[in-house]
């Protein structure tokens, strides 16, 4: 019979959803962070690409599938050594018989080259009929996922990708002569509804393969700043030290303040991104985009983009209200997703609060009793000490 390849599923999302708000930011926020995400990282280290090396534990993998225009494909990528997600997930992927797969691991950690790989490794070229599908939570990220297949597939040349994404129509009891069909999942439902008979994805055997994103939670050093002014000088001045440091994020509770210090910052002559919840993801990706790039060094966000985001560069995150909750009382998860975004995979980062009244210090002493954690004083008159 054909060889037919299976289905192949993709989510992502983060994890711990509390609020609403962020609900529904689920897949915004993951496309965001592809997009911050350009390397790939695993938990101690930058995976390095390394020579090419028919030795390697990620070529002998693919060599054996027998597939050499994937496992050039693979080399053209300048893959080699496979991250922990990959040397776990890929054995199973690529088992025969199939197996479904349920993975989870932080953005950058090579999920996708995964699922790409086992799916290349599933398809047969020469049948003219879609024989994966993949679905993605939004457009760009349809798109993006859709260019590594055509990458790392590029040596076959009868492979042919069919985006099923907003804007491209499917007439009714048009056929698909694509062998991979990636998409979002209500145009992939229109595409469906449009098919007079078979399935949209002719596998033989259907096998699912869902990866999820996670958000992990170092608790990286804590540093206060006893402040006895409100004033923007005396925050600056220790936010202009940093700055020479490395990129930073600083933190708000409110959109208004947020905007505020985005708006003072820019007067003195600082490079300012500003991102907050109410904009729509196209300009939030690319407020990320350039500060990924290093337009600008500092990031000014509110609590909507404290989760899941992850900017490989920041070392340095500025809590300058600290997170409550509506009754005013410390909101922990969000503290602990904010210094979240410094230290990530083993880096060292470090998080400053600016505690400006005896009420935030409070709210200072309540947090660190909460992660039974010291949050060490920092000496403001000796901003040496922040290097
Ligand atoms: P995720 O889907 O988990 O966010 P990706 O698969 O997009 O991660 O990988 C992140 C980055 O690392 C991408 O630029 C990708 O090309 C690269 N990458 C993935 N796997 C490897 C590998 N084994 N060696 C080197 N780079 C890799």
């Amino acid at each position: 019979g054909r060889s037919r390849g299976p289905g192949i599923i993709k989510t992502s999302t983060t994890a711990e959803k509390t609020d609403e708000e962020e609900k529904e930011d689920r897949a915004a926020q993951s496309l965001l962070n592809k997009l911050i995400r350009s390397n790939l990282v695993d938990n101690t280290n930058q995976v390095e690409v390394l020579q090419r090396d028919p030795n390697s534990p990620l070529m002998a993998t693919v060599d054996k599938l027998k597939k050499p225009q994937l496992l050039q494909g693979v080399y053209a990528m300048g893959f080699n050594r496979p991250s922990k997600i990959q040397e776990n997930a890929l054995p199973m992927m690529l088992a025969e018989p199939p197996q479904n797969l349920i993975a989870q691991s932080q953005s950058g950690t090579g999920k996708t080259a995964a699922f790409v790989l086992a799916m290349l490794s599933r398809v047969e070229p020469a049948d003219r009929y879609p024989q994966c599908l993949c679905l993605s939570p939004t457009y760009e990220l349809a798109l993006q996922t859709g260019k590594v297949i055509e990458q790392m597939g590029k040596f076959y040349p009868e492979l042919k990708l069919a985006y099923a994404v907003r804007g491209n129509k499917l007439e009714r009891g048009q056929k698909i002569s694509e062998q991979i069909v990636i998409g979002t999942p209500g145009t992939v439902l229109d595409w469906c509804s449009k098919l007079k008979r078979e399935p949209l994805c002719l596998a033989q055997k259907n096998i699912l393969f869902f990866f999820f994103e996670m958000v992990s939670l170092p608790c990286p050093g804590w540093t206060q700043t006893p402040g006895d002014s409100k004033t923007l000088s005396r925050k600056e001045k220790i936010y202009t030290q940093i700055l020479f440091i490395s990129q930073l994020f600083f933190f708000f509770q409110t959109r208004k303040t947020a905007s505020w210090l985005a708006a003072e910052l820019s007067k003195e002559g600082h490079q300012v991104a500003l991102l907050s919840g109410e904009m729509m993801v196209e300009q939030r990706a690319a407020v990320i985009e350039r500060f990924r790039e290093g337009k600008e060094k500092v990031l000014v966000t509110t609590n909507v983009c404290a989760r899941g985001i992850d900017v490989e560069q920041v070392s340095v995150v500025i809590n300058f209200d600290l997170p409550v909750d509506k009754d005013g009382n410390p909101d922990n998860e969000t503290y602990l997703h904010r210094i979240g975004r410094t230290g990530r995979f083993g880096k060292r980062g470090l998080a400053v609060n600016m505690v400006d009244s005896k009420h935030s210090m409070n709210i200072l002493n309540r947090i660190q009793e909460h992660f039974n954690k010291k949050i060490e004083r920092l000496d403001t008159d000796d901003l040496d000490e922040i290097e």
